[in-house]
């Protein structure tokens, strides 16, 4: 059968993830800074293991049962004291949540509640390749605004805004994408002046904002900023998950937003899944009821520090003398960001260092309009400190025989 005719426009506009590519090679002389996976010997295993078999056994009733499509309401209930204490968002009730399979699933869910093909939305450039991935289903038009070191560049992000006002298409602007803090892949936060331009643009020209933070608790250093949900939660839809705080593998993701838009969103779930597994939801729900996330993560958290400490100082050291390369020390999160001189090509030099045993990702992964393809994106979670050493000395070597060819 030719199957490429029997594919969807939507099917054949899907590319693999050439994270996922990347990711797939297997060989244990490389040394990866690929993945932004957190490290699985900081999940609390032998907790989560307990309380499993606890909600198999004594509440099979719900945990081996169907669910409600917008989420488990204990864990609902557990994760708004949470928002209390640690972000100070108040007045919520469970209608203003949903529980996703991830904030993956909520970033498909926002494409197919608010994005048509004429529809515009807002995304930094680079952009978070899942969030891409999602949206491009939906094959929108992007206003792709330039990230800065504290943020988008909202001076470029206004002017878009009022060219649609004056085409007259300002309605079809739905949403701005913004990751608020420790970028992915970028690795700048916004700022709070920043942030509070957002809120005002937002409010200006009507859109939607959504603000995607599954990295805020994972900060090194600086201070805490005020998310910009709790600056406009009337236009906001704040995602949350998780997976760097907690485990990937449980994939429970929430959205936070107003009531009518977190029901559309929960509409649209219904065709995709029915509801969130409702056995890991249970499990998160027990887990909070018993731990702090915020406060159990900080061990972790110490570790990441000392490890970005380690793989920014070697950047100085190591990368510092290559005339013209830039790049971001993060405050927090799990990548940093490198910008090599205008001429390099860091796909193509994924060859190389291949063969030098060096795993990064090439910067064009990350981008929905012509990428800046002297970009890559490292991150220094999952290596040990000596790898870090090592791979950073390979990346040297990979960086100098690219420019020699
Ligand atoms: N948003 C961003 C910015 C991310 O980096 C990730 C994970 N890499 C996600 C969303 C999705 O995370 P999950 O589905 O595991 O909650």
């Amino acid at each position: 059968m030719e199957l490429e005719k029997k594919l969807s426009k939507v099917s054949k506009r899907i590319k693999s993830s050439l994270i996922r590519e990347l990711l797939d090679l297997k060989d244990p002389e490389m040394i990866s800074f690929g993945g932004g996976v957190p490290d699985p010997d900081t999940f609390p295993r032998h907790e989560i293991a307990k309380i499993a078999s606890e909600v198999i056994e004594n509440e099979h009733r719900v945990t081996l049962q169907y669910g409600s499509t917008g989420g488990d309401n204990i864990l609902k209930e557990q994760y708004i004291k949470l928002l209390k204490k640690h972000e100070n968002i108040d007045n919520l009730d469970v209608d203003n949540l949903l529980i996703t399979v991830g904030s993956q699933q909520a970033l498909y869910l926002l494409g197919i509640t608010f994005l048509d093909e004429e529809s515009y939305c807002g995304v930094s450039r680079p952009i978070y390749l899942g969030a891409a991935s999602a949206f491009q289903q939906r094959d929108p038009k992007f206003i792709n605004v330039p990230l800065l070191e504290d943020g988008m560049d909202l001076d470029y992000l206004e002017k878009e805004l009022e060219k649609l006002n004056k085409e007259g298409n300002i309605e079809k602007f739905k949403f701005l994408y913004v990751i608020s803090n420790f970028h992915n892949p970028a690795g700048v936060t916004m700022g709070i002046e920043k942030r509070k331009k957002v809120v005002e643009l937002a409010n200006k020209y009507d859109f939607i904002i959504v603000e995607d933070d599954p990295y805020g608790a994972l900060r090194f250093e600086g201070e805490k900023l005020p998310s910009i949900y709790s600056m406009a939660p009337e236009r906001t839809i704040l995602l949350n998950t998780f997976s760097k705080v907690l485990s990937p593998g449980l994939r429970l993701g929430l959205v936070v937003g107003p009531k009518d838009m977190v029901k559309r969103i929960s509409m649209a779930k219904q065709a995709a899944d029915l509801c969130t597994p409702a056995l890991t939801q249970r499990i998160g729900a027990r887990y909070l009821e018993r731990f702090d996330l915020i406060e159990g993560i900080q061990p972790t958290i110490e570790i990441y520090r000392e490890k970005k400490n380690l793989m920014m100082k070697l950047v100085e050291e190591k990368l510092g003398d290559i005339k013209g390369i830039k790049w971001i020390n993060p405050e927090g999160g799990l990548f940093t960001w490198i910008t090599l001189p205008e001429g390099f090509d860091t796909l193509e030099m994924f060859e190389i260092a291949k063969e030098e045993k060096i795993l990064y990702i090439p910067g064009t992964a990350f981008y929905v309009d012509e990428p800046d393809n002297n970009t890559m994106r490292l991150s220094f979670c999952l290596p040990t400190k000596e790898k870090i050493k090592e791979g950073m000395d390979r990346l040297r070597k990979t960086i100098d025989r690219y420019a020699k060819e």
